[in-house]
């Protein structure tokens, strides 16, 4: 083996270990942004099971305020008219702040006026529909 061989082979070595030592840097590169990427999903995560979990509470506390008001609402015994806004026919009393009642709509929600008893209600209810400026039902 001559001299300029060995020199030539040095060179490639040289190059060899220069490649590895940028791969090396490369790959700790890519390791550091990949645990950067972990890191940021993770938080991700851990701030959405916490959305998640503030959500599943407002929901629990709504299905439990509409199951309290339809505890509270009890189909009516005196006849009414159906309600004016969207004409269901069979609108509930509701106890809505003791001892005042009003009808309420199980369809679409509308009120009538809050009164202090059950005949007043009704009559208060019917009057929504027979009044000059009724709501129009869309
Ligand atoms: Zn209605």
């Amino acid at each position: 083996m001559t001299n300029e061989q060995t020199d030539c082979d040095v060179v490639i070595v040289q190059q060899a270990e220069a490649r590895a030592s940028a791969e090396l840097m490369a790959a700790d590169a890519q390791l550091a942004w990949r645990q950067d990427l972990k890191i940021t999903a993770e938080r991700e995560l851990a701030a959405a099971r916490r959305h998640s979990e503030t959500a599943k509470i407002k929901w629990r506390s709504l299905a439990d305020a509409t199951a309290a008001a339809k505890a509270q609402a009890r189909k009516l015994t005196a006849p009414t008219d159906p309600c004016p806004w969207c004409q269901h026919a069979s609108p509930y009393l509701t106890d809505a702040d003791n001892p005042m009642i009003q009808i309420t709509c199980e369809k679409c929600g509308a009120c009538g006026p809050l009164m202090a008893n059950e005949t007043a209600a009704v009559e208060a209810w019917n009057r929504i529909g027979n009044d000059t400026e009724r709501p129009n039902a869309t």
